[in-house]
């Protein structure tokens, strides 16, 4: 499979494939989610027990459900969990009941205001129960007296984790982290979850220079379990990046780290400003995914969250209509060719040392430099020329990228150039 279209219908295909599995943060559905994600990329499945204290959490009990319904006095299903695993909210309690409607309907969760969407709810950490359904089959229940049933365990069991690592040359790691404790939904957050197995599987492929870790972990609690398991190795994160939201149809946007001036923020707002088209870059806030675990005060690392229309910006964010129909081939080619720009410059960016600091080296006689102006020489030139002036060892090919206003990758082949002539010497090595 080759080009941009053939990489967006793979991804599309692996939605599509993992879309029916209910997810959620325990249980044998991310069990299973991780288990497809192996045939794409080394992973590592980490199970956790539940009551494992976790920096100021615990693993909750483990949540398998296998059916779920609610009928109606003649025996019909007027809700149905084999119809949608939206209809049962995440980790409801098991019940077996006899309610009234008015009771009932204390359970029920619709969105008036979308008639036709069946809402997307959890109660993670109360033990209750409750079903979502579209707001027009809640008008259609008459007063009756109905059987509730949610045949679910809610036990001592694991929280499961998948963690791909990828040596490289160096022991600083770039972190690509995506949440999968959602069910069949697919831009929040297959989406993610497929891009990065994606980047997993290019990666293993390759040469490598920083360390790569791949986490596919449960929102929040994933990301908290893992920090607390690694709390000595943070230190090595160099970069990183929390992927959600990736295949809808609109611009990319980037929500950069705490710290607002990392590496990575710095990196994804170049690219996406070489790229040209319409894109967004938004100041760190402590709402959101993943990002808000990694950049939480005591940790504080250099990750940053890329998506395309923000998570809870789309109307279709967190309902059934977050669906095969939502998430699109050329979107989540475009996000995938984004994210391997973004690690490519991360991979390439370095420091340099010139070898002929005193007065410009003169590049005519080394074949470098051509007196007639114009054309794009005269660009490869201007590119030589501030490598050739801030190759100091104090700034990057990217700080260079940035105060010369130059695309990064004019930038490096102008330090490749003038490295290969022996102007150059790369710092630390
Ligand atoms: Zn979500």
């Amino acid at each position: 499979m080759s080009g941009p279209e053939g990489i967006g219908a793979e991804l599309y295909r692996w939605i599509a494939n993992l879309y029916p599995i209910c997810r959620s943060i325990t249980g044998r559905g991310v069990r299973e989610t991780l288990g497809r994600l192996a045939d794409l990329l080394p992973l590592t499945i980490h199970e956790v027990p539940s009551g494992t204290r976790v920096l100021d959490w615990t693993v909750p009990m483990e949540w398998n459900i296998r059916d779920a319904w609610v009928k109606s006095a003649r025996g019909e299903r007027v809700i149905d969990f084999q119809r949608s695993n939206l209809h049962v909210v995440s980790y409801s309690r098991p019940v077996r009941a006899r309610l009234s409607l008015a009771q009932l309907k204390g359970h029920l969760v619709t969105l008036p205001e979308h008639p036709d969407w069946i809402p997307y709810r959890t109660t993670y950490y109360t033990e209750e129960w409750g079903f979502c359904l579209s707001h027009r089959q809640f008008l259609e229940l008459q007063d009756d007296e109905y059987e509730v049933c949610v045949d679910a365990s809610l036990e001592p069991g694991h929280l499961s984790y998948g963690e791909c690592v990828l040596p490289g040359e160096t022991d600083e790691e770039v972190l690509i982290s995506s949440h999968i404790c959602h069910p069949s939904l697919c831009n929040d957050n297959l989406s993610g979850v497929v891009i990065a197995a994606f980047l997993g599987r290019q990666l293993a492929a390759r040469a490598r220079r920083y360390t790569y870790r791949l986490l596919f972990a449960p929102g929040t609690i994933g990301a908290i379990t893992w920090l607390a398991i690694n709390e000595s190795r943070v230190g090595r994160i160099a970069h990183g990046l929390v992927l959600t939201c990736l295949g809808d149809g609109g611009r990319p946007s980037y929500k950069k780290s705490r710290r607002g001036n990392a590496t990575i923020d710095r990196a994804v707002a170049h690219v996406l400003a070489a790229r040209g088209g319409d894109h967004e870059v938004l100041d760190f806030s402590p709402s959101g995914y993943d990002e808000r675990q990694y950049c939480s005060p005591g940790f504080d690392l250099p990750v940053g969250r890329l998506s395309r229309t923000l998570p809870g910006g789309f109307p279709e964010y967190h309902t059934s209509a977050d669906n095969l129909d939502l998430v699109r081939p050329p979107a989540l080619a475009d996000s995938f060719a984004l994210c391997v720009e973004v690690l490519e410059l991360l991979d390439a960016n370095r420091s340099y040392l010139s070898q002929s600091p005193r007065g410009e080296p003169q590049l005519g006689r080394r074949g470098l430099y051509h007196s007639r102006g114009g054309g794009p020489q005269e660009a490869e030139e201007l590119a030589m020329l501030w490598v050739l002036n801030l190759a100091d060892g104090r700034h990057s090919l990217l700080d260079i990228a940035e105060r010369s206003r130059l695309p990064f990758g004019a930038i490096g082949r102008a330090a490749e150039r003038l490295a290969a002539h022996g102007l150059l010497s790369e710092v630390g090595r």
